[in-house]
């Protein structure tokens, strides 16, 4: 299974990379897969199982649905425009199923929440049902999204994600990812590219690069100069950015001693535009999309000769480090907790950080290996089912822990004691031993010691 960096670095809407993003793929998946069939659907139904089900409500799950079955893509919808036209396809009870076949649809009835209920292959299950005017199943299918945007069909789970391509350096662990490195005297950025080049031409990649981390720049000045006061919700949380950085650009430039302060900033502007429902890069999940580009930013504005080539290989070392994770353990919070999102970006930026700051291959994968040894445990456990509270501010955890994690690398040589395979393979197990309470279930730890009484 190879996995191209545009399938990990994708540029969606929030709050939710596997709530949001996946849902709305799956019903645009499924309406497309009726083909012919379509014109003779007259009704349809939606079923949300396990953690969709659980923490859908907060996570917009249903409006992306509802959005999907229209034929909406993540990467094109007008994000304002999801919760809108949901309330109008609820209002009016009528669907316009891939945008051009009108049908009844009544919320209450055709979308039904199945809380206690879990479908065997993962955590966050849909099942879509299309019947036709006598009432007869035409198409069912159970779709699920499985972390980062992702998403799987039951007949097609443990199958390769996309069609597979042979690249030049195949890795599944870092140990082999260090092996080509050192066999072929190459950064792991390099490998990285010579093996996205297998999907498209070295100008695309890195055109299509530079262009994610334009999204990024701009989710940022988004966030940083927005006029809601507070994020959608029931918690009424304020939106800090704005105001953070009325204070720091003051004098208008980015003082050196305020540098925690901005890498603050820059990852509460991503994570309350992701919040509020808006254009955000997934990298590798919309909970955890602060770090990647607070980290990066925080290369860009604080250190000397940042270029564009600089950028691109940071996020072709993030996705290098991305896969490591996808391939050995997961970026579903519903399967490992928060140590899959928050975890592995700062695992990812911590490594891509040290890279592009002169690092060594082996320095590079000891970055990436403290970036998550020390986030092992993380659970998920968003207030309301909203990825607000812990989420927006542990994106500025993570991004000041990955910007320590790479100089605490770079001041070694390389050489340390517990590899990247070793942590990545028990934080899996961590994972798997973690009570389901504790996997964006919004039934265990913060979610239900807050509010105290
Ligand atoms: S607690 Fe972590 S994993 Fe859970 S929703 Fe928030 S950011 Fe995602």
């Amino acid at each position: 299974m190879n996995i191209s960096i545009f399938e990990l670095l994708t540029i969606g809407i929030g709050p939710s990379s596997s709530h949001t993003v996946g849902p709305m793929r799956a019903a645009k998946t499924f309406v497309d897969d009726l083909q012919s069939l379509l014109s003779q659907v007259v009704s349809i139904r939606v079923e949300l199982y396990g953690s969709l089900a659980l923490t859908g409500g907060g996570h917009g799950t249903a409006p992306a649905i509802l959005n999907g079955l229209e034929g909406q893509t993540p990467e094109d919808v007008q994000p304002e425009m999801v919760p809108l036209r949901a309330q109008q396809i609820i209002d009016q009870q009528i669907i316009q199923l891939k945008g051009e076949h009108p049908i009844a649809f009544d919320m209450a009835h055709d979308f039904l929440f199945h809380y206690n209920e879990t479908l065997p292959q993962h955590p966050n299950g849909m099942r879509f049902s299309a019947f036709n005017a006598g009432g007869q199943l035409l198409k069912t299918a159970d779709i699920f999204s499985i972390g980062g945007g992702f998403i799987v069909k039951s007949d097609a789970f443990n199958q390769p994600l996309a069609e597979e391509k042979t690249v030049p350096y195949p890795f599944a662990t870092a140990r082999e990812l260090l092996a080509h490195c050192k066999q072929h005297s190459l950064n792991i950025s390099d490998i990285m590219l010579a093996n996205e080049c297998v999907w498209r031409s070295k100008a695309e990649v890195k055109h299509h690069l530079l262009h994610i981390a334009d999204v990024m720049k701009h989710c940022i000045e988004r966030g940083c100069t927005a006029t809601e006061t507070y994020l959608p919700g029931s918690l009424h949380v304020k939106r800090r950015a704005p105001s953070l950085y009325a204070k720091l650009s003051k004098d208008g430039t980015q003082k050196i001693q305020d540098m925690m302060n901005w890498v603050n900033l820059y990852a509460l502007a991503v994570n309350e535009e992701n919040a509020a429902g808006g254009r955000v890069v997934t990298a590798p999940t919309n909970g955890a999309a602060g770090i990647i580009p607070a980290v990066l930013s925080y290369y860009i504005h604080f250190c000397e000769n940042a270029t564009d080539d600089g950028i691109i290989r940071y996020l072709l070392t993030a996705g290098a480090i991305a896969i490591l994770y996808k391939k050995g353990a997961s970026i579903s919070a519903a399967e490992v907790g928060c140590q899959g999102e928050v975890g592995v970006a700062c695992s990812m930026a911590a490594g891509a950080l040290a890279e592009i700051l002169g690092g060594t291959p082996n320095q590079v994968e000891n970055a990436a290996e403290i970036g998550m040894e020390h986030n092992l445990g993380l659970t998920c456990d968003p207030i309301a089912g909203l990825v607000q509270i812990p989420c927006i501010e542990r994106n500025t955890m993570g991004s000041i822990q990955a910007i320590n994690a790479a100089q605490l690398a770079l001041m070694g040589d390389g050489e340390h004691l517990v590899s990247l395979d070793k942590v990545i393979a028990t934080m899996l197990q961590t994972g798997r031993d973690m009570q389901t309470s504790y996997k964006e279930t919004a039934k265990g730890g913060l979610a239900v010691n807050h509010p105290e009484c």
